[in-house]
């Protein structure tokens, strides 16, 4: 079906070009969206991926290239000017949503429509010694780049936050043969996306690999020589460190949105739509706070996702509204991440469960665990267990009830009861 050509000159701009962005211009000229599409990005480079640059490019086993979106030819062949280099300051907007976009170079865009697709920064750390050269953050392919070139002549890294960020590029670093000492100010890893039994598995996973992992402990100071990172102080202890790696959390870009008077709370409030309080802006991936889509969930309450499976999907919806149908995001997230020899894949979301099954699969380094809200079966959080993953995720997605008294053998595979759920 071919969306009605619009007579609008300036079209639709899309304020971000990571993966939220692209996936929004990628999907408007698949559903046959005719006006002209801008797609602005900030950085110098062209519309890249995130998600390996904590992994496999800091290793050095794939290219800068690799990392690329789709090639030149394909914007070309789609009519979606890629703009770089540009960071809008300022939005001049009226009333019926068009307006013109200022960057910081003094160049404009006009648009009819307008996305925010401008994603979250990295939050600093705000402790004596934070400013020393050697404090890094890992956010973009420039922060990346810059990792990179100096781990090449480092031994001793600190790694700050047990987040995603901090724990992937702890296992890369080790993994490099770096000395590595993680800190997290807070009692267990990666806790704000898996349960307590999934954070302790990583936990002795890594410890048991020779990361040094130090939970519940405060960075008092780093320690500086000349200006440059020599040591960190923490718990009333000093490590050594050539560079210290901040991964602690973002905070979702929310300037240009609070420009237009849109509502903010946690990011840019939108509604199933992806659409924003003026009814015309757009908002999505990780700037964007939804309605909670996981059935069940409290009425009213509103979640932000920090995941490539959500910028897809919210970009999908976002062009489905521009393009006049109207479908509901209904997305049940997930997640993954790769921890050196440990794959890690979350279905669903685990808040509010009050049961968990183990059906760890054997064999080393392999683990699975689903949980449950009363009967009802919510997330799983699966090691090296693909399957159990998979399976899950199919469950959730296709609103399929699997009751924790038949998964709990890990022999039998998911799919089998989920065979015979069918079939009943
Ligand atoms: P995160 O997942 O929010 O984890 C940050 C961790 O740092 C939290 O445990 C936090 O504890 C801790 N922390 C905060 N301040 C601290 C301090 N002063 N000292 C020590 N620890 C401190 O954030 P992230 O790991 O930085 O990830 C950033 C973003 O990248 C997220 O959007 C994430 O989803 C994305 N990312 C995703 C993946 C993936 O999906 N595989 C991979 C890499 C990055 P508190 O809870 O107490 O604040």
């Amino acid at each position: 079906m071919t969306a009605p050509a619009s007579s609008s000159e300036h079209g639709l701009l899309i304020i971000g070009s990571s993966q939220a962005g692209v996936q929004l211009a990628v999907s408007l000229r698949a559903l046959g969206y005719e006006p002209p599409i801008r797609l602005l990005g900030d950085e110098d480079h062209r519309p890249y991926q995130r998600p390996a640059l904590s992994k496999e490019f800091l290793q050095d086993k794939i290219s800068k290239e690799s990392l690329i979106f789709r090639t030149q030819e394909y914007w070309d062949e789609h009519r979606i000017e890629v703009v770089k280099g540009e960071w809008i300051v300022r939005l001049d907007q009226r009333p019926d949503g068009s307006g013109t976009a200022i960057s910081a170079t003094g160049a404009t865009f006009d648009y009819d429509r307008l996305a925010l697709a401008v994603g979250a920064r990295a939050r600093h750390l705000e402790k004596p010694g934070a400013m020393l050269d050697g404090v890094l953050y890992l956010r973009n392919a420039d922060d990346a780049l810059d990792l990179k070139a100096r781990v090449a002549r480092a031994q001793s890294i600190v790694v700050v936050g047990g987040g995603f960020i901090g724990i992937e590029a702890a296992a890369s670093l080790h993994s490099m043969g770096k000395t590595v000492t993680l800190i997290d100010r807070g009692d267990r890893l990666v806790r704000r996306a898996v349960g307590p039994e999934t954070s302790d598995f990583i936990l002795r996973h890594h410890r048991g690999q020779g990361i040094d992992i130090r939970l519940g402990t405060d960075i008092d100071e780093i320690v500086g020589m000349d200006g440059r990172v020599r040591a960190v102080r923490a718990g009333g202890e000093e490590i050594a460190a050539d560079i210290v790696l901040v991964g602690i959390g973002v905070i979702p870009n929310t300037g240009l949105a609070e420009q237009l008077g849109l509502e903010v709370s946690n990011g840019i409030v939108v509604d199933r739509y992806a659409t924003a309080s003026d009814g015309s802006t757009l908002a999505i991936g990780d700037c964007a706070n939804l309605p909670n889509p996981i059935p069940g969930a409290p009425e009213g309450e509103r979640v932000r996702f920090e995941s490539v499976n959500h910028a897809i999907e919210q970009a999908k919806v976002a062009a489905y509204a521009l393009t006049g149908r109207q479908a509901e995001y209904e997305n049940i997230p997930w997640f993954w991440s790769n921890q050196a020899d440990l794959k890690l894949q979350i279905a669903g979301v685990s808040t509010g469960y009050d049961r968990v099954v183990d059906r760890s699969p054997e064999g080393p380094n392999k683990f699975s665990l689903l949980y449950y809200r009363g009967d009802r079966l919510i997330a799983a959080d699966c090691i090296n267990a693909p399957l159990d993953f998979m399976m899950v995720r199919q469950t959730l997605t296709q609103g399929i009830n699997l009751s924790a008294e038949a998964v709990a053998d890990p022999a039998t595979p998911l799919k089998t009861l989920i065979a015979a759920s069918q079939n009943s």
